[in-house]
């Protein structure tokens, strides 16, 4: 005998803001950059306060962001920061 209902056991850790999520990382660049109009920036600035994994999310964009901008200007290793781009859009998201 099976049971299938077992089997549906996933990690479950955006449920709390779902598709919130979604939206303020896609505009987690441009909010970054200071290219959104204030609204959003407000929006997001509010959905990362609530909500922890996207907090921990910007926070490694940024210092990203500020490492590359330091370090790398000339001699920047692309590849590694290609790397993490690739694998931050590839988390999990919904
Ligand atoms: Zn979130």
């Amino acid at each position: 005998m099976s049971e299938p209902s077992d089997q549906q056991q996933r990690f479950d850790a955006t449920a709390a803001c779902g598709s919130q999520c979604e939206e303020a990382l896609e505009r987690l660049e441009a909010f970054l950059d200071g290219e959104l109009p204030d609204a959003d920036v407000q929006e997001i600035a509010s959905h990362l306060t609530a909500c922890y994994p996207c907090t921990d999310r910007a926070t490694f964009e940024e210092q990203l962001r500020s490492i590359v901008r330091r370090d790398c200007v000339d001699d920047a290793p692309a590849s590694l920061v290609d790397r993490i781009r690739v694998h931050l859009s590839d988390l999990p998201t919904a």
